[in-house]
């Protein structure tokens, strides 16, 4: 039978664990504290703990579940992108952006996706699965005990890589979970940014949760025709739901959201959908992130030019909306999340529900 992975367990699963095999409470302590603190990866590195336990560790579980199949750096070194593989053959993608003083890392939470975003590459290439916490987590861990050695640590964690969030709720947010408990990995729920397609009920799920994690909302268009033709999920949760329910979400937990809308030329970036984007979003605490189309293979679309962006941006912060244009970093390895992996995809597998 395959071991299970490690990072799949929360500190109270740990701790029935380890009671199981008959072991003192502060072992599950130990445990906890060898893997979130020290961050260690094999039972091996666990010299505190009885070399019985940690063969009964070894034998029960596994510490490295993802495997590096390809490592790229940008021509600037700011920005690295692994494509991993799973023990099943599939891809996922974690990327670590270096911004001044921050360590961002975007994480994938499903192998493809089922939403079916035409620009996407990762839309392109279909769902594959789901990912479980823990192989959510080991992302992160695997890029923090790369930054540990260099005496850094990881900032902030966007779940924007492969993959609709959403779509695989519960271990997105137990992978949250356990990377924010402290003592333990102790990142802190305002430095995770959760990016969504607009899956509405999920949203309503979590602005009842009212948890201090950013939410960001993929938005790309202001009326409902243009936007189901690049992301069919429209369909069934057109603009106008979905903006109420980004509204309560502001209202209910106090927070900014963030929208965000990738240039196409010609397509979304005239200055008169600024304007209804403006219009759209008054009187909503948030703010636009734009971010030039990065090409990809399945879809012809050009990214805006330089001037249009700069025109995009400018009415939105006229009319009082904050925008940053977000430049396209690692362009020149792929870094838009799901163009590596693309080139490994197969077959689509079939849909759990939405
Ligand atoms: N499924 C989630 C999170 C992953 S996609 C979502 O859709 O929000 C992360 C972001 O990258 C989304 O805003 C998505 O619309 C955007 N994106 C996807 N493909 C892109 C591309 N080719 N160019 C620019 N942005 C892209
Ligand atoms: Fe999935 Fe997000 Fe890509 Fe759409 S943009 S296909 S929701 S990963």
């Amino acid at each position: 039978m395959d071991k299970k992975l490690i990072y799949d367990l929360n500190f109270r699963e740990l701790a029935a664990q380890t009671a199981e095999w008959d072991e003192p409470s502060y072992r599950s302590e130990q445990l906890w504290e060898g893997l979130y603190t020290q961050l260690w990866d094999s039972p091996a590195a666990f010299s505190n703990l009885p070399k019985a336990l940690r063969a009964t560790l070894g034998d029960a579980f596994t510490f490295r579940h993802l495997t590096v199949n390809t490592r790229l750096q940008s021509s600037d070194g700011e920005t690295t992108k692994v494509l991993f593989t799973l023990p099943d053959g599939n891809a996922i993608e974690t990327v670590l952006m270096l911004y001044e003083q921050r360590r961002t890392l975007c994480i994938s939470t499903q192998a493809g996706c089922a939403l079916g975003c035409t620009f996407c590459a990762t839309g392109q290439m279909g769902f594959r699965r789901n990912l479980t916490s823990g192989e959510i987590v080991e992302q992160v861990l695997f890029f923090a005990r790369e930054l540990a050695a260099a005496d850094e640590r990881v900032t902030n964690i966007v779940l924007m890589g492969m993959g609709e969030p959403f779509h695989n709720y519960e271990a997105s947010l137990a992978a949250i979970d356990l990377l924010n408990a402290q003592p333990g990995f102790g990142m802190a729920a305002r430095r995770f940014t959760i990016s969504t397609v607009g899956l509405v009920p999920a949203i309503k799920r979590f602005t009842k949760e009212n948890r201090q994690v950013g939410l960001a909302i993929s938005l790309h268009a202001t009326d409902d025709k243009l936007r189901a033709s690049m992301l069919p999920i429209n369909n069934r949760y057109p603009i106008a739901e979905l903006i109420a329910a980004c509204r309560d979400y502001v209202e209910a937990t106090g927070r900014r959201i963030t929208f965000e809308w990738a240039l196409i030329q010609h397509v979304n970036d005239s200055a008169e959908q600024a304007t209804q984007l403006a219009d759209l979003l008054h009187g909503i605490n948030c703010h636009v992130n734009v971010i030039p189309l990065n090409p990809t293979k399945g879809f012809d679309g050009e990214k805006s030019t330089r001037a249009r962006v700069a025109g995009f941006r400018r009415v939105l912060t006229d009319r009082g909306i904050s925008c940053t244009v977000r430049v396209r970093r690692g362009i020149d390895i792929d870094a838009g999340c799901g163009q590596l992996a693309e080139r490994q995809a197969g077959q689509t597998a079939e849909l759990p529900a939405l």
